[in-house]
């Protein structure tokens, strides 16, 4: 299995456990976008030498939301490292664990009888996705190009959660849609353009308006939070989600 898949040039998409990351490069620094869950450190890190890059090399780290399966390795880096890490004014508390917006063991239950959904939690579960993970983020201005590697451009798509965020990378048409809009999860029946599952959304209702953010894009280089990476522009994607959605 490939560590990372280019996907633009110095865009690449790592995986870890169900989910993905993302690096820029630009020379020799790095800017890591999500980091997985806490036992994807190690598949990160892979990612970051088959760049022939070290952890060292990441001059930010940048979180769509917070989320234990996108913040694993940011915590790890950010803790043996000091990487700074970077998100919406208003997902920094949730990083720092002043609040908690996150679906729970018993919010699956209900599921449990569904195909796939037990394997699925078995695997999060020895991913660490029951253990408790904080970081003391930085806010970024959303709408601006941050001064990190790749040249990122915060989205603000809030909605999956309160400050979540998405990443344009205008020189690329490619955006970054963390878990606003997603190609495939273990939980869901159907590939292609859609939100997830509405137990891990805070607001439904807030999900949909985001969408409007992400079809306002330049961007036909889709790279989500949870599944392949899609050729397509984002506004055409969008009303694949919207038509589903109805
Ligand atoms: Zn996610």
């Amino acid at each position: 299995m490939k560590t990372v898949e280019e996907i633009a040039p110095d865009v690449f998409r790592g995986t870890g456990t169900d989910v993905n990351f993302v690096l820029l490069r630009d020379g020799d620094a790095l800017t890591l976008i999500d980091g997985g869950y806490p036992g994807d450190v190690t598949a990160v890190e892979s990612a970051i030498r088959a760049l022939g890059r070290r952890p060292e090399d990441v001059q930010g780290m940048l979180l769509t939301h917070a989320h234990v399966d996108h913040m694993g390795a940011i915590v790890a880096f950010h803790d043996r490292y000091g990487i700074p890490v970077f998100t919406d004014p208003t997902e920094v508390a949730h990083a720092r664990r002043e609040y908690l917006e996150q679906a729970t063991g018993k919010d699956f239950i209900p599921m449990l009888h569904k195909h796939g959904v037990l394997p699925w939690l078995l695997r999060i579960a020895r991913a660490g996705a029951t253990r408790s993970v904080s970081v003391n983020a930085q806010a970024f201005t959303p709408g601006h190009p941050l001064d990190l590697p790749g040249g990122p451009v915060p989205v603000a798509t809030h909605g999956h959660t309160s400050g979540h965020t998405a990443f344009h990378l205008p020189q690329h048409g490619v955006v970054v849609t963390g878990d606003a809009l997603v190609t495939a999860h273990p939980l869901s029946k159907i590939q292609g353009p859609q939100l997830l599952p509405p137990v891990f959304d805070h607001g439904e209702e807030d999900t949909l308006g985001a969408l409007d953010h992400l079809a306002a894009l330049d961007a036909d280089t889709i790279v989500p939070g949870h599944g392949p990476a899609l050729t397509m522009p984002i506004s055409a994607a969008v009303d694949v989600v919207r038509d589903r959605t109805h």
